[in-house]
């Protein structure tokens, strides 16, 4: 795989679809380079979710976490490109939107750390990336192209 090649997961939170910034975020993402390999608009199940947050599963707030990811459809998708992982957490901005710098997609649409627009893989925890793709995704669901803008990013 080229540096360009790295994929990361990343979701429109159940709020987003509601507030209709799905839209956005994808605009967000692609205008910066990054490109869309795969996306999946879909309810999230109690157990899809536990899996997903089983990190998290001894905070205190895990229930409520569930229960927000399950209430309602989501975008999953697959983003690559060039430190792909680490770029999306930036333009996310800090967890706590009330944290998150304007500029970042939380910090310009989020003012509740529950409802807080965009989840993305953690760059901090080695092989995050690939293994929530997999928890979401077949690797016959993920698209392999080039994008025709490509050479003017690279
Ligand atoms: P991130 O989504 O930035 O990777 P974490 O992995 O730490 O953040 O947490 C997962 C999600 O759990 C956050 O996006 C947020 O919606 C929620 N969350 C994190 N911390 C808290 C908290 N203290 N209280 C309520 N919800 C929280
Ligand atoms: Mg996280």
């Amino acid at each position: 795989m080229s540096h360009h090649d790295e994929r990361t997961f990343v979701m429109a939170k159940p709020d987003a679809v509601q507030r209709g910034l799905t839209g956005e975020i994808v605009t967000r993402l692609e205008e910066r380079g990054l490109k869309l390999v795969g996306a999946k608009f879909m309810q999230i199940d109690q157990e899809l979710a536990e899996q997903h947050y089983g990190e998290h599963s001894d905070k205190p707030f895990f229930d409520e976490l569930v229960e927000f990811i399950t209430s309602g459809p989501v975008m999953a998708m697959v983003w690559q490109g060039a430190d792909a992982t680490r770029q999306v957490r930036q333009m996310m901005g800090a967890t706590d939107p009330a944290d998150a710098a304007p500029g970042t997609i939380r910090g310009d649409y989020g003012l509740d750390l529950g409802q807080n627009i965009i989840h993305g893989s953690d760059h901090e925890d080695e092989g995050a990336n690939e293994r929530e793709i997999e928890l979401f995704f077949d690797e016959d669901e993920l698209v392999d192209y080039s994008r025709s803008d490509e050479p003017w990013v690279y």
